[in-house]
């Protein structure tokens, strides 16, 4: 995500649940079902979910994310600075996600946690290593009435996190809890068979790729595939126009309401995807959709498909989260992290790749020397007025969401020290290997999940430098760098 800172079956010994173990085909998988009825804004919606035990302990219960439930009543979404351009005319609105049913052959016991985040479903037999566990769940999304990753506004209607999502395992099942700042957000990849119908005069941007579209009685049926994704997410507008671009085996879709300078945006993105591919690695997946959408924040990262706010009315900070977005294809969507615990992981290296798309596209006009100096005096600047105003000021970068007392003190930390933080171990290895310690790290680390230490490792290994305590002493804010 791009934000602005003030400164700038359980494997029912039933054997047709039972798969084989060739580890290659064995991931999660989920088949959706979804209707949208835009009168009651209400998505009616049913999934199976596979999945698969690659852990080394027998697992009795899953674990889902429901993220819709963070827009229910009594609950905050965003903080007091993003409140005017997240609810319409500064009136609150709801929204929810009810579970009706989980069945696994036949009905399972769940509950839903106190504060709405967590599904856990029991499991009527343990599912044991390398074995998998189908379950049906059926659910049904209220959204609420705000310009956010899910939600309607006024031309666009936002399904961001919209279904209960199989929570990551790590000896239990790591349930991240909702955050006003930040992503709180953690996945593996998985194949997804989306079903989805909708009045037939919107126009749909979607992650994966359509297979088949029918229209019948006013309603557009679209069936969608998408293999190792990390999520999937859709948006919907009846002012929707589409500009797309291909660059060599990838369509490059710019859906917008109102932009007149589309086909300058198209090519940001189009530059953006070929810069990234050239320093990173190569884009697995047939089309990436960039989508201007009612959004509070700048932007925001799904696989397959970018949310830019239309309300960012500057055209070059419009280009700047075009870019920063689509840099997180690499950095979250196919290099894995807890966006929870480690947001400096995905978004201290995603605002670094932006700074170098504009190193190396020189026609932006952006120097690269100047994009840092200016970061080091906007850090500076935070960190002067924080210990003016507070006395003292936490410089560290290695904490999880609501460890972060302020905004503020999580976008300086993360995005502009995160860039300082990579220039300096791009000016210590030097640029060669550096840009090998990327390429190394995508390579290393694509479709999978990584942490902190494994970037690390990964850098220090292709350096041949171990940058162990180099990287600790910036995420830990020993190295202070606000003057
Ligand atoms: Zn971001």
């Amino acid at each position: 995500m791009k934000k602005f800172a003030v400164f700038f079956v359980l494997v029912f010994a039933l054997p047709f649940f039972l798969v084989g173990c060739d580890a290659e085909s064995e991931s999660n998988s989920y088949v959706i079902v979804c209707e949208y009825d835009d009168e009651s804004k209400t998505l009616y919606g049913s999934e199976t979910v596979k999945f698969f035990n690659q852990s080394n302990n027998a697992i009795e219960s899953l674990s889902f994310f429901l993220y819709p439930n963070s827009f229910a009543e009594g609950k905050k979404v965003v903080s007091d600075s993003y409140f005017d351009k997240a609810y319409v005319d500064g009136k609150v609105s709801y929204g929810n996600i009810e579970i009706l049913s989980v069945k696994s052959g036949e009905n399972l016991s769940f509950s839903v946690s106190e504060e709405g985040n967590i599904l856990s479903c029991a499991l009527n037999k343990e599912v044991f290593p390398n074995e998998s566990v189908t379950v049906d769940i059926e659910f049904c999304v209220q959204l609420a009435n705000i310009n956010h990753r899910l939600g309607y506004g006024e031309n666009t209607i936002n399904f961001g996190n919209f279904y209960p999502i199989l929570c990551v395992y790590e000896n239990g099942f790591v349930e991240n809890e909702f955050s006003t700042s930040g992503d709180p957000f953690y996945s593996t990849v998985a194949n997804y068979d989306v079903t989805l119908t909708f009045d037939d005069d919107f126009v749909l941007a979607h992650s994966g790729n359509a297979v088949s579209e029918s229209v019948s009685g006013g309603k557009k049926v679209v069936e969608i595939k998408g293999e190792k994704l990390r999520d999937f997410a859709f948006v919907l507008s009846k002012n929707f126009k589409k500009a797309s671009a291909i660059i060599g085996e990838v369509v490059v879709n710019y859906f917008y309401h109102d932009d007149q300078d589309y086909e300058e945006n198209l090519g940001v993105a189009v530059d953006a995807m070929n810069t990234f591919q050239n320093l990173f690695g190569e884009y697995p997946y047939e089309a990436v959709n960039v989508v201007q959408a009612n959004f509070c924040f700048g932007g925001m990262e799904y696989p397959n498909l970018v949310l830019i706010a239309d309300v960012v009315d500057d055209k070059e900070t419009y280009k700047y989260v075009i870019v920063h977005e689509l840099a997180h294809q690499w950095w979250y969507s196919l290099v894995g992290n807890n966006e929870f615990t480690e947001a400096w992981l995905d978004e201290s290296l995603t605002e670094y790749s932006t700074f170098l798309f504009f190193e190396q596209n020189e026609k932006y006009g952006l120097e690269y020397e100047k994009m840092v100096e200016g970061a080091l005096n906007s850090y500076q600047l935070f960190v002067n007025i924080y210990k003016d105003a507070l006395g003292e000021v936490d410089e560290s970068m290695a904490r999880a969401l609501p460890e972060f007392a302020t905004e503020p003190e999580y976008v300086n930390n993360v995005y502009t020290k995160g860039v300082l933080m990579f220039d300096s171990v791009r000016k210590t290895v030097g640029d060669r290997k550096f840009f090998n310690c990327l390429k190394n790290y995508f390579k290393d680390y694509k479709f999978k999940i990584a942490k902190g230490g494994d970037l690390i490792n990964s850098f220090s290994k292709t350096a041949k430098i171990n940058l162990t305590s180099f990287f600790n002493a910036w995420l830990n804010g020993e190295v202070s760098v606000g003057g």
